[in-house]
């Protein structure tokens, strides 16, 4: 811990309620040519303030010429936030960006009424591949805005009494990620061995994602697989890692508003659903086209048409 760096108290006491965290297993699905465990959405578990969806994607193989190879699709409504821990994907969209993204870089694509992008290997990598990729609800301000793409190479970090956080999006302890975003929440890339206490905004849901290793809050242990959800009203967290251990913290105000999500669009309607369903399989110019030698991505009918 630098001289100057943020103060953390080593954990002591725990004040989190016999009950939380709440531990929901995360549901496995296939995406692309990889494997992720999907945190959220979760039933019972819809969002962490304004975070929406969350893919603990691989560890997986990939190579030069086969990586995450999920073809042209689109997104309304929302921020992708992509982060990764092992090896390099490439990232192309309808606003032409074109972005290979490596460990400790992140990739914020906000969608608005509506963009396009396609994610693959790079042509240069092989090995393993382990990240995650996060969508944040737009506003009512901003989510029929124009779309915008944001890399970063280096991101904010903290050294803790057992370990470090990196601050991808949002803002802790007085280090500011400079990434874009619309409401008021925390991304973190923790790193950790050992025992710390983390603050936390009262105002804030929190939820903990375990990559590798595991974790220890409040007695309850955290694993890959699994998602941990801390309710607002307090202002810290003590966290144990017997072990080394990656996780993502993300936490946010909680929304005041229901979300509709369906496949790739976050929505407030079914209607609103129905439009942009209706605008891809229709190749209306509401999303424009990338380039990408991968196929473009039919979006299932609604189940309720
Ligand atoms: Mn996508």
């Amino acid at each position: 811990m630098s001289d100057d760096g943020p103060r953390i108290a080593v954990a002591r006491t725990t004040e989190v309620p016999g009950d939380e965290p709440e531990i929901t297993e995360s549901h496995y699905a296939r995406v692309g040519h990889v494997d992720v465990r999907r945190a959220l959405p979760r039933r019972g578990r819809r969002n962490i303030g304004a975070w929406c969806f969350a893919d603990h994607v691989g560890p997986a193989d990939v190579s030069e010429e086969s990586g995450l190879d999920i073809g042209p699709h689109p997104h309304v409504g929302v921020q992708t936030v992509t982060w990764l821990i092992d090896g390099q994907a490439l990232h192309r969209d309808s606003l032409g960006s074109e972005q290979v993204i490596a460990p400790g870089q992140l990739n914020v694509m906000t969608a608005g009424r509506g963009v396009v992008h396609a994610e693959e290997a790079t042509g240069h990598y092989r090995g393993t591949l382990q990240g995650v990729q996060l969508w944040i609800a737009l506003p009512e301000a901003t989510r029929d805005g124009r779309a915008a793409f944001e890399h970063f190479d280096d991101l904010p970090t903290i050294d803790l009494p057992a370990g470090r956080a990196t601050v991808f999006i949002g803002e802790t302890l007085g280090r500011s990620s400079p990434a874009r975003h619309d409401s008021e929440l925390v991304g973190l890339d923790l790193a950790l061995h050992g025992d710390l206490t983390l603050p936390l905004r009262p105002d804030f849901d929190h939820g903990l994602i375990v990559l590798e290793g595991s974790l220890k809050v409040n007695g309850r242990g955290l694993a890959p697989g699994h998602l941990g959800y801390l309710r607002p009203e307090r202002d810290e967290v003590a966290i144990s890692a017997a072990h080394a251990t990656r996780a993502i913290l993300v936490g946010g105000v909680t929304l005041d508003e229901p979300l509709f999500m369906w496949w790739n669009f976050v929505a407030r309607s079914r209607r609103e659903i129905d439009e942009a369903y209706d605008a891809w399989e229709s190749g209306d110019e509401r999303f424009t086209t990338v380039t990408s030698s991968l196929a473009r991505i039919q979006a299932p009918t609604p189940h309720w048409r």
